[in-house]
């Protein structure tokens, strides 16, 4: 296969900037494609928070002040360069302080529009002053969103782009970026307001998200079961109309996991590296943790742990009543990493004064404790209301840690339920979002806990599972070939 030049555009990348698996997709994605040959390079903005003194990091020649229109005003971006991981892809980062040095990655100030329109058009740019023309553009989420209006616009008069596809990666349909249509001129597209969806333009609607899937030449998302769902009114959040007149054709792809970053055998960020032969070292792993967060050892029943946003998609709701019932009833301990909606927040932290010694709670956002959190859990929690793949629950697995899901998006292609009959599935799996089929799964997998032998059958099925980019990132690579050779992308 010749070597493509691929142009992945995303709002966050592991380890620079993260608040969800979107960044650890677009650090191991783009790497595997340059493994593989490609010419990848992906760009992303320079957030405040990122070490701008790094001694890897240096401008690109030719990538200065960078002058973009933003509602008649010149907004200057210049370019970064280091690479996504040590072997990993050319990373370009868009040093724009006035857009990106915010307290957050994303906000609600008035400019929220034009900071993504600026990556997409920084990142357009940027291709046109290098005369690097993509052969792929591959856009992550509504950030990125406008790049194929905009090629098909304000671009369209540039040759670099005549063989340039689009594929728009939707990674979450909750999030789509929707503004008031009044922002057309900030975006350079006054006069082209017929581009936009027309039904949403008259409602007095910009949407990045939708404008994506109404312009993009391929739509994907993160699983099979997401794509089906998003096509359904009750999942598709005002998209499925969308998506449905685009023929149908979203296709799911499950994202994949760097085992090199989440795999119990090399992780550097845990006490005890072990593997599927020698699962003694997990045990280490689970006293520490309780060690380290001040907890009382050895509860003969299991650690649970949570890492997560603290959002309404994650399912807590299902847990208010549940979570106190178990912990009355059993010596478990309950570990939570995360941080998000303020309801979410009080009911962990009440529950941590309601249950001491059983019950932690740490707010905030900590990579090396999302680790050590895998390692030392015996059950994992994810009762999703949705899920469009979800990679911790694929990371539990590989930790030996048993996923509680429920049976939606990637969770239901990931996570088969346990059979003790015949020592065959990877977790437990309810089916309609109710705090009864958590209660249900939750109480099977303590009982199930109990049963030594096949507790361990249990965790090994999970360990031996492989969802590994090689195999993910060939999915992608038979799109951008489909699509460059303008064969049916399905
Ligand atoms: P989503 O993308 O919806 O947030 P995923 O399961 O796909 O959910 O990915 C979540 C990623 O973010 C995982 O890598 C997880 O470890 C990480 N993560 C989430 N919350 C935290 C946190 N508070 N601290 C550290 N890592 C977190």
């Amino acid at each position: 296969m010749n070597p493509l030049r691929i142009c992945f555009v995303s709002s966050e990348v592991a380890p620079f900037a993260k608040t969800g698996g979107l960044a650890d997709v677009s650090s191991a994605l783009p790497g595997f494609l340059a493994g593989a040959g490609h010419d990848v390079r992906v760009f992303m903005p320079m957030y405040g928070s990122i070490n701008h003194d790094r001694a890897d990091m240096k401008p690109v020649h030719g990538l200065t002040d960078i002058a973009v229109d933003m509602g008649g005003r010149q907004v200057t971006c210049s370019v970064h360069e280091t690479v996504t991981a040590p072997g990993g892809a050319p990373l370009y980062l868009l040093d724009c302080p006035e857009y990106y040095h915010r307290e957050a990655l994303y906000g609600s100030d008035p400019d929220e529009h034009q900071r993504f329109a600026m990556l997409c058009r920084a990142t357009l740019e940027s291709c046109q002053r290098l005369q690097w023309g993509p052969d792929i553009i591959h856009c992550n989420d509504w950030h990125a969103a406008l790049i194929p209006l905009y090629l098909r616009t304000l671009y369209a008069w540039d040759q670099l782009f005549n063989d340039t596809r689009t594929v728009l990666t939707i990674h979450n349909i909750a999030y789509q970026g929707v503004f008031s249509s009044g922002i057309t001129h900030d975006l350079g597209m006054a006069g082209h307001e017929n581009m936009f969806h027309r039904e949403d333009f008259a409602a007095g609607q910009v949407n990045f998200l939708k404008t994506g899937i109404l312009y993009a030449d391929a739509i994907t998302t993160v699983s099979e079961t997401y794509a089906r769902e998003i096509q359904t009114p009750e999942y598709g959040m005002g998209m499925e109309a969308a998506l449905k007149g685009r023929g149908g054709s979203v296709i799911g792809i499950l994202n994949g996991v760097d085992y090199s970053i989440w795999s119990p055998e090399n992780d550097s960020d845990i006490p005890r590296q072990y593997s599927a032969d020698g699962l003694d070292g997990k045990r280490v792993n689970r006293d520490q943790l309780l060690s380290e967060l001040g907890l009382s050892p050895d509860p003969v029943g299991p650690v649970l742990g949570v890492i997560s946003r603290l959002a309404s998609q994650k399912g807590f709701d299902l847990m208010f009543g549940v979570l106190p019932e178990i912990l009355a009833g059993n010596d478990v301990r309950l570990v939570v990493l995360g941080s998000g909606a303020e309801s979410y927040e009080s009911y962990f932290a009440t529950l941590q004064l309601e249950f001491p010694g059983k019950v932690c709670f740490y707010r905030g956002f900590n990579a090396g404790l999302a680790h050590r959190i895998e390692a030392g859990s015996d059950v994992f929690l994810m009762p999703s209301r949705f899920e469009p793949c979800g990679l911790n629950q694929m990371y539990s697995m590989r930790y030996g840690t048993v996923p509680v899901v429920r049976k939606t998006g990637g969770l239901a292609d990931t996570v088969k339920m346990w059979n003790p009959e015949d020592g065959s599935g990877t977790g437990f799996v309810f089916d309609h979002f109710s705090a009864d089929g958590f209660r249900w799964a939750l109480q099977a997998a303590l009982n199930s806990f109990k049963d030594t032998e096949g507790w361990r059958r249990l965790m090994k099925n999970g360990m031996e599972q492989n969802y590994s980019w090689n195999s993910q990132g060939r999915h992608y690579l038979n799109l951008y070939t489909r699509l460059l050779s303008g064969r049916p992308v399905r």
